[in-house]
């Protein structure tokens, strides 16, 4: 079936999954795209030149295979258009530098991943744009933060490492009538399962690195955005020069065509870990949005369609060297930060220095797993020798 063809009766995503950006025909009905390697680009004559008048014109500003992988994101995203970066956090920076100027305020969750706090933090403020963070749980109550030069609304929901969920549609309502836009941070879920621009969101960012490509052998990021906000985004972009690699998009389309199949096994198998691991004594609490005793499990039912991999546990009464001798028990679980690929990972964390308006009660560091594909019956066997390393370093 033809792209245009598939957009135009509205096929369900995992369909959408499967026809987005590619047209084998283009190619000598080769089934995927083909990998562009380049930086020239050649015109045929002054004329096309001096108009700029053909599809490409430089490397940097686009490629054959970029250009499917943005119009797969697109189409997933459900955008005007997408550009992809060289990492989710160059995707972070691209988009927020699009937006702002000197003298603006923008209001980001405390629950950010922490680079994108940096970045706001030092960078942006050396620019003259000052960031103020705000309790991801405060809903509506954002209308009270927004400053007269308040020009952005930062989210992330789940938000990194805590899990806390954020009222999307309270928000955006909020900041819109403040006159301000709102970015998302996407990565957790993935378009699957939360689709921003749907909610009113005018920027969704996420992490290519993680889900989209899911192999862990790429950094990518992608920015998409509904058509008021497309110039603004587009210019950041050249302006940066914000180029990735012919083969990193290829992953990351190779990565999208089993995106769903993958993104529901990391669910099922992720749910029923947090499950097995509220159970056990060890565990106080198990942050999973998806699990009823979440606080932000009603938001999570009403806005998401699904949970992806990655959640986070608070120990019930175990000393940091326990925590320690846990994680280094661990065989099938990596330690590292980068997660979404197929393998399971688990990583500590301590928030406590890194928040300015939420706090981490806890008087050790939490844990965050990422379910990967494995079987789950060897993770849980793995997790409970883990537990008893963990016990006997008591
Ligand atoms: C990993 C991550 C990023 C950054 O992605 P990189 O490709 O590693 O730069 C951004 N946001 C979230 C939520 C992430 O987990």
């Amino acid at each position: 079936m033809k792209k245009d063809e598939a957009a135009s009766r509205k096929v369900a995503t995992d369909t959408t999954l499967v026809t987005a950006g590619r047209d084998p025909h283009d190619h000598f009905g080769f089934v995927n795209p083909p990998v562009f390697h380049g930086s020239t680009v050649l015109f045929p004559d002054t004329r096309t030149l001096l108009a700029r008048d053909q599809k490409y014109t430089y490397a940097r500003r686009g490629t054959p295979t970029s250009s499917a992988l943005e119009a797969a994101v697109t189409e997933l995203e459900g955008g005007y258009a997408t550009r992809i970066l060289p990492s989710g956090l160059a995707a972070i920076t691209t988009a927020i530098m699009a937006i702002v100027k000197a003298g603006d305020h923008i209001l980001m969750t405390d629950a950010v991943y922490l680079p994108g706090r940096k970045l706001c933090d030092t960078l942006l403020k050396q620019f003259g744009v000052e960031t103020s963070y705000y309790d991801p749980e405060l809903g509506a109550g954002i209308a009270d933060l927004m400053q007269p030069n308040t020009v952005l609304v930062y989210a992330e929901s789940p938000g990194s490492m805590t899990m806390h969920m954020q009222d999307m549609p309270a928000i955006v309502e909020a900041a819109h009538a403040h006159g301000a836009l709102v970015a998302f941070d996407n990565t957790w879920a993935t378009a699957l399962y939360f689709k921003p621009l749907s909610f009113g969101i005018d920027i969704s960012i996420q992490a290519g690195t993680k889900y989209l490509g899911g192999h862990s052998d790429i950094m990518l990021g992608a920015v998409t955005v509904n058509e008021p906000v497309w110039d603004r985004l587009n210019n950041a972009y050249e302006r940066l020069g914000m180029c990735s690699g012919p083969d990193d998009h290829f992953l990351a389309l190779r990565g999208l065509r089993t995106l769903s199949v993958r993104l529901e096994r990391h669910y099922q198998s992720a749910l029923e870990i947090a499950r097995w691991l509220g159970q056990r004594p060890e565990i106080k609490t198990v942050l999973h949005p998806a699990l009823p005793d979440h606080p932000g499990h009603d938001i999570w039912k009403r806005d998401f369609s699904g949970a992806s991999g990655l959640f986070s546990v608070v120990f019930a009464d175990a000393s940091e060297t326990q925590i320690m001798a846990f994680l280094d028990a661990l065989t099938l679980f990596g330690m590292g930060a980068s997660w979404g690929g197929y393998e399971s990972l688990a990583l500590p964390f301590n928030p406590s220095k890194q928040r300015s308006v939420t706090t981490w009660d806890e008087p050790v560091s939490g844990v965050r797993f990422h379910i990967g594909l494995e079987d789950v019956g060897d993770l849980k066997r793995d997790l409970d020798q883990a537990f008893s390393a963990m016990r006997a370093a008591g």
